[in-house]
């Protein structure tokens, strides 16, 4: 699934370079480098990379004013890469249209997930993505509308039941409160992240076997929430 799929990093930091390169090596990734907002949008126009990692801090400018430049013209999924504590820069990532974030320093798994779920969501339009969610006894059946938790069937209130189909709908990657509240409450979207987590924390008891350790729905400190990818 990843052979001579193209990767397309802007990052200054010489470290995460290197891990990334040593990361990728075997994986069939192909990868190419850019260390400014500048030459980043001249290889995303020029070469046409199936991902996109965006590092926020780069050395001519903000990663979120190469991020909205890019949006005018590519749809290919772009994650970003921050720092710890930087949420606020996150959040306004995610809403400037990218897909997914990593937070630094990360783990090469936590890289290949990532880059998994993005070409998936790249390839498949949202009425191909699978109908069926499945992982640790949780399965999702957005056909049927029916859920279950170790084969025991479980109900959900109308609310309950909308949060969790955009969940699945983006399983594997992280959905901001703004994006929740939009589509789960609709309208603008003006509904308190208090609400959003009270909801959640009320979803957890039913889908999770020990809610306070969540197996399948994640929160994302500051962020909003992630529920993990379905078991292969
Ligand atoms: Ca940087």
């Amino acid at each position: 699934m990843e052979k001579n799929k193209k990767l397309l990093v802007i990052e200054d930091e010489l470290a995460i370079l290197r891990f990334l390169r040593a990361s990728l090596q075997e994986s069939g990734w192909e990868m190419m480098e850019a260390s400014t907002g500048r030459v980043g949008l001249e290889l995303a126009a020029s070469k046409k990379p199936d991902v996109i990692l965006l590092d926020l801090g780069l050395p001519d400018g903000d990663g979120i004013d190469v991020l909205k430049t890019l949006r005018k013209w590519t749809s290919a999924p772009v994650i970003i890469v921050s720092a710890r504590g930087e949420e606020k820069d996150k959040i306004k990532g995610l809403d400037a249209g990218a897909d997914d974030y990593l937070t630094k320093p990360f783990s090469v798994n936590e890289l290949k997930a990532r880059l998994r779920v993005a070409l998936r969501h790249a390839e498949g339009s949202p009425e191909e993505s699978p109908a069926v969610y499945e992982r640790q006894g949780l399965k999702i059946d957005l056909v049927a509308r029916r859920i279950w938790l170790k084969k025991k069937e479980i109900h959900l209130s109308p609310l309950q039941y909308k949060l969790i189909s955009v969940l699945v709908r983006n399983a594997g990657r992280v959905v901001s409160q703004l994006q929740l509240a939009k589509e789960v409450w609709g309208g603008s979207g003006e509904v308190s992240p208090e609400a959003i987590r009270i909801a959640v924390h009320e979803l957890r008891h039913k889908i999770e076997p020990e809610p306070v350790r969540p197996k399948c729905l994640k929160t994302e400190p500051g962020v909003g929430y992630r529920l993990e990818s379905p078991d292969e």
